[in-house]
């Protein structure tokens, strides 16, 4: 794009890793803990176009190597511009950056984690202003309804602890703006596929009670990126009629989702982990996980980076739940829907979670029922199934006797087949009689791998 611009500017950029090695700084990501960016909508005569400003050590006066922590501010001013908005252009700060040849950008909000490459730097992308420059250019180009941008880039610590807690206070405005409307009260849900650029078969469904994955994304935010950008990623959807109320199916959604994932899915339970679950794309929050061994939901966020409950870390779920793909029983969702009375309502809502990794409990303590504060684990009480169970049991979950049933049942799964008298004939299951052990037989031992099992009842009895 511009002549003097050091680096490329294009979407050729988008998917572009940098790794440790190739790093000149990183800046938010991990290691620190402020970081974070934040759009805020601003009079015409509050916002001078174009201005880049940097508070703290530019590019060039960081130590190669190191991470630092990082906050981008950018205020925005226009006559279609308004407070609602805010979050839909904080929204493209991610794809916009990743657009810069050399710079990286993950995730949202209070969790970004930027890369710079030594290859970029020594191109010339020593200073933040290249950053906002491009910035600007990209926004005013692809939301035309932008008429004066401005950014600021903290790296002063103390400065970015600042923007920090601002942002926490506005994101937190922004989240409850929703909460007490209901998705009975409207006619209209809003579809996004702005993250098709990763997971091309993935849509969005945002309802009043059902914040986006990314988390970032309100109904009151879709609803006006819809009509200022009418032909941008966000749509409204015509909610059509209820199909169940529990589960959260309606007509209007399917369609679109249909649609708009070109026919590789066809329906949406809106509260539900099974049978039609929401897509993920890969910049969820958090994770909710199935846990077959006490039937019950584990919780993890993105900044939990040790293994969780079931030995898997946030890390390697990531890869089974993101693409687009249904996949029952393990779900991104933003942070504001465990807040949610519709929070997972057809599986048993909060009554089935068992298990919260302790840095997303912190975020949403709130949330969890006032009977379920002490019978709920995180990895300082259960670090693995076996532990989990005895708490579970021991505080008395609404899963605890399920949990002593099914463990009563595996014992006498676990029972050798040797131990069954030559003089049972057979066992039955669901009808299907299997041999069992004596008469000249070792005995069988069936071992599932990998398998997918569903038991709505299992009888066990001597013929
Ligand atoms: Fe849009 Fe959903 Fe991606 Fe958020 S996660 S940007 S709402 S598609
Ligand atoms: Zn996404």
């Amino acid at each position: 794009m511009s002549e003097s611009m050091p680096v490329e500017i294009s979407p050729v950029y988008e998917g572009e890793r940098i790794r440790k090695q190739d790093m000149y700084v990183e800046l938010g990501g991990p290691k620190v803990e402020h970081k974070c960016e934040l759009v805020l909508s601003r009079s015409m005569d509050e916002v001078e176009d174009g201005k880049v400003s940097i508070v703290g050590p530019d590019l060039n006066e960081l130590k190669e190597g190191d991470s630092y922590p990082y906050a981008v501010l950018i205020e925005v001013a226009g006559k279609m511009v308004e407070k609602d908005l805010e979050s839909v252009i904080e929204r493209r700060v991610h794809d916009f950056s990743n657009y810069i040849e050399g710079y990286m950008h993950l995730n949202q909000r209070y969790d970004i984690w930027c890369r710079i490459s030594k290859k970029a730097y020594n191109k010339g992308l020593n200073s933040f202003k290249w950053i906002g420059l491009a910035l600007a250019k990209l926004y005013k180009a692809e939301m035309p309804f932008i008429e004066k941008i401005q950014t600021t880039f903290y790296t002063d610590p103390e400065k970015v602890k600042e923007v920090y807690e601002q942002a926490l206070k506005v994101y937190e405005a922004r989240d409850a703006r929703a909460r007490g409307m209901r998705d009975e009260d409207v006619d209209t849900f809003y579809s996004c596929v702005l993250c098709q650029s990763f997971a091309p078969q993935h849509v969005c469904i945002i309802t009043p009670q059902r914040v986006s994955l990314c988390g970032a994304i309100n109904w009151f935010d879709a609803r006006a990126a819809a009509r200022v950008d009418p032909k941008g990623p966000i749509i409204p959807v015509e909610k059509g009629e209820c199909l169940d109320s529990i589960r959260g199916e309606y007509t209007g959604a399917n369609e679109i989702v249909e649609k708009r994932s070109l026919g590789a899915n066809k329906r949406f339970w809106l509260y539900s982990a099974f049978g039609f679950p929401h897509t993920s794309c890969g910049c969820f929050e958090t994770i909710l996980f199935y846990i077959p061994e006490v039937d019950g939901f584990g919780c993890v966020d993105r900044g939990f980076k040790t293994p969780t409950v079931n030995g898997l870390p946030f890390s390697s779920m990531a890869t089974q739940v993101g693409g687009g793909i249904q996949t029952e029983g393990f779900l991104g969702i933003g942070m504001e829907y465990y807040r949610s009375p519709k929070f997972m309502q057809a599986d048993g809502g909060w009554n089935r979670v068992v298990w919260i990794a302790s840095t997303l409990r912190a975020r949403i303590e709130d949330a969890i029922p006032a009977h379920l504060k002490d019978k709920i684990a995180t990895e300082k009480e259960a670090s693995d199934i076996e532990s989990l169970k005895k708490f579970l049991v021991e505080r008395g979950h609404p899963l605890a006797k399920k949990i002593e049933e099914m463990e009563a049942v595996k014992v006498e799964e676990e029972k050798p087949a040797e131990a069954v008298p030559a003089a049972m004939p057979g066992v039955t299951v669901q009808g299907l009689p299997l041999p069992a052990g004596g008469a000249g037989g070792g005995g069988m031992r069936i071992t599932l791998k990998g398998a997918k099992v569903k038991i709505g009842q299992l009888i066990i009895k001597k013929d």
